[in-house]
């Protein structure tokens, strides 16, 4: 589904993604985990072309991200991606935040689009919320709005940025709970997140970066028990 071959990027001078190389396949879930600053989000917007690669190739759905003539809104269409901040259109319903995007983009009529919204919705445990607007919402309510926004589009990859670090900690759970369940249901997804617990749980591998490098790709059982690198040992120490 996606794939990093020696792939490096800079903003300026500076060296921020270094001989990246990394491959997900079709429903795996991947954790990219490593301390702040190491890349992990540059890693996670370069999917999408948020960002821009320097050198080296990166295939995503078939589509060598580099090419001249990739389409790329068509791309991002196939991606879904949830923030740490909800960006969720202050003047619009849940509801309408999950069915603008299928109407858009996809052109579908407005009946049919509300139609799935309402199910997305009820995917996420917030049926009942469909007529309020975000701030009549909690931020683990309106998280789960932006999940349910991503995947209206239907998409073939999720890709997660630190989705539960600006909620109150009561309302992890909920937002890592439907994650779960999307996990379960087969989607490919690139979590980056510092639940640790999550990534036990959930990653089919767990990747670890520190200085814009992958130091480490391990399965959970093995990064968090005998992790092979010394700064991902001492990142655990850190954050466990
Ligand atoms: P992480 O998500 O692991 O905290 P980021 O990918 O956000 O790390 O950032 C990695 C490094 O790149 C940081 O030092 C950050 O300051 C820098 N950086 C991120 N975005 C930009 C940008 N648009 N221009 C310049 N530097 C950036
Ligand atoms: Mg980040």
């Amino acid at each position: 589904m996606i794939a990093f071959e020696q792939v490096d990027k800079h903003f300026g001078d500076f060296h921020v993604l270094k001989g990246i190389e990394l491959r997900v396949e079709p429903g795996e879930v991947v954790v990219v985990v490593g301390p702040s600053g190491s890349g992990k989000s540059t890693l996670l917007r370069c999917i999408n072309r948020l960002e821009t690669i320097s050198s080296g190739s990166l295939t995503v759905l078939d589509v060598k991200l580099g090419d001249k003539g990739t389409d790329i809104n068509r791309l991002r269409r196939d991606i879904g991606m949830v923030f740490q901040h909800f960006n969720l259109y202050p003047h619009k319903t849940a509801l309408g935040n999950v069915s603008l995007a299928p109407m858009k983009v996809l052109g579908q009529p407005r009946a049919e689009a509300e139609a799935t919204a309402r199910q997305y919705l009820e995917k996420v445990g917030i049926g009942d919320m469909a007529d309020r607007y975000p701030a009549q919402l909690s931020g683990g309510q309106q998280q789960r709005v932006a999940i349910a926004r991503g995947l209206a589009m239907k998409p073939k990859i999720m890709l997660f940025d630190e989705p539960t670090s600006a909620l109150d900690p009561e309302m992890v759970g909920e937002v890592l709970d439907v994650m779960k369940a999307l996990a379960r249901e087969g989607m490919t997804m690139v979590v980056v997140t510092h639940e640790m617990g999550f990534a036990r749980e959930v990653a089919d591998r767990v990747v670890f970066m520190d200085h814009g490098r992958i130091l480490e790709v391990s399965p959970p059982e093995v990064f968090f028990e005998q992790p092979r690198e010394e700064r991902a040992r001492a990142f655990l120490n850190r954050v466990l």
